[in-house]
């Protein structure tokens, strides 16, 4: 069980309130930040520790520079649009420790946002520096993690910061996203049902074993389904499959066999001639692909397949597409499966890698219950059931006791 406080225990008047967000935003050629909307998503947590009468301190990472300022990716870009966002001024500060920043602190008033440059252009931070660390520690009385997006990551500002600081918790959209997972994985409404694809079984494996413990269902789509085929003695064609998982694919199903999880792959493939958008392509039952043709995606029985399993839940988890949606040959099984999770009645949750692309491009976003905002911290959070950032935070004191349970 993941139970940390969060922002709404503590004291913020006239504090230090220092909150870890995720502004790893992309901009343009010339700086501008072309979609805000991780800024936004920041803004309750960070509205709330201005009403409250904190002094608002914001770090971020941009990018990867390697652990020395680099000027395109300076969050200067950032603290316009938080500015625009917020209908305040946001002040900048030129690094993210040291007596200048620390001077800039101590002038903040009540009320007032300062967005601190670059994490990343230290390279303590993503080594978890202590010292590092530390120097940021001291800007804080108060410290917040909101960035759920690098919650899997062990760095100086999201995991060794911690132990220097007095108080921490988590902010509200941390919070929403351990609320989520919990009501989807750790007490679910039966039956549960997780939806899995994608290109590789490796990246994959330690989440269908860990969904092998708790789901009802399991549907298998994308290139994944290939390295299942394969371990049946099907034929896969040119399609991708991972030799050195077949056996672990085999042990999936042994798994789900033994252990009553029903567990489904695609009954019928879209094969294709080359993986091109001008290839010629049809549609073939699942032991008959041929040689020289690769499976692209779930072909139309699939897809009915699926739509009854889905139909049939009270939870959906899902992860990775179906096919190469990026096409528009191959986009049909993904849209599809996405559509289905949309109609049902079902608490849905999505995420990681490119899902949240394929909802969004299958025009269903607004009718699934929760999109995660993190990749790979997804991915971790549904194998491992916790994060490094949350775990360091368990326990934390701090002021005005009341701590967070989720759910
Ligand atoms: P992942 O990051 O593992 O979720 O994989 C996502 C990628 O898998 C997408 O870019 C898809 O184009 C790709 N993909 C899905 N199905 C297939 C397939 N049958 N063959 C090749 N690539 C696929």
């Amino acid at each position: 069980m993941l139970s940390c406080k969060t922002i709404e225990d503590f004291d913020l008047r006239g504090r230090r309130v220092f909150i870890r967000v995720d502004y790893n935003v992309p901009l343009d050629e010339a700086g501008n930040v072309t979609d805000d909307s991780r800024i936004r998503r920041s803004l309750p947590t960070v509205n709330y520790a201005l009403d409250h009468g904190g002094r608002v301190i914001l770090a971020s990472h941009l990018g990867r520079p390697k652990g020395k300022p680099e000027p395109k990716l300076s969050l200067k870009p950032v603290a316009v649009r938080l500015s625009r966002l917020l209908n305040k001024e946001v002040k900048f500060a030129p690094d993210c420790i040291g007596s200048q920043v620390e001077e800039m602190v101590e002038a903040l008033q009540p009320g007032e946002v300062l967005l601190l440059e670059n994490l990343r252009f230290h390279p303590g931070e993503t080594k978890n520096d202590l010292q590092f660390a530390r120097e940021l520690a001291r800007l804080a009385d108060v410290y917040i993690n909101e960035a759920f997006g690098t919650a899997h990551r062990r760095h100086a500002s999201t995991y060794g910061i911690v132990q220097f600081v007095e108080a921490a918790g988590i902010g509200f959209l941390m919070r929403k996203e351990i609320e989520y997972f919990e009501r989807a994985l750790v007490d679910p409404r039966r039956p549960l049902l997780a939806v899995i694809g994608g290109a590789k079984v490796s990246t994959k494996i330690g989440i269908l074993e860990s969904l092998l413990e708790k789901v009802d269902k399991l549907v298998i789509g994308g290139a994944m389904a290939f390295t299942f085929y394969r371990y049946l003695g099907w034929p896969t064609g040119k399609s991708l499959v991972e030799e050195e998982m077949v056996d672990v694919a085999g042990r999936v199903m042994k798994r789900a066999w033994q252990s009553g999880v029903k567990l489904y792959i695609p009954v019928d493939v879209v094969v294709a001639s080359g993986l091109s958008p001008q290839a010629e392509s049809r549609t073939v039952p699942c032991q008959e692909i041929p040689r020289d043709w690769m499976g692209l995606d779930i072909g139309p029985a699939t897809i009915t397949l699926f739509e009854e399993v889905i139909s049939d839940t009270q939870t959906i988890i899902w992860n990775g597409p179906m096919g190469v949606f990026e096409m528009e040959k191959f986009k049909s099984g993904t849209f599809s499966v996405a559509r289905a999770i949309g109609r049902s009645s079902a608490l849905s949750i999505a995420g990681g890698g490119d899902t949240d692309v394929a909802i969004s491009r299958a025009g269903v976003t607004d009718q699934i219950s929760y999109i995660s905002t993190g990749g790979g911290a997804f991915l971790e959070l549904l194998e491992k059931g916790t994060l490094p950032a949350l775990e360091i935070l368990k326990g934390k004191g701090g002021s005005h006791e009341e701590t967070f349970h989720s759910r």
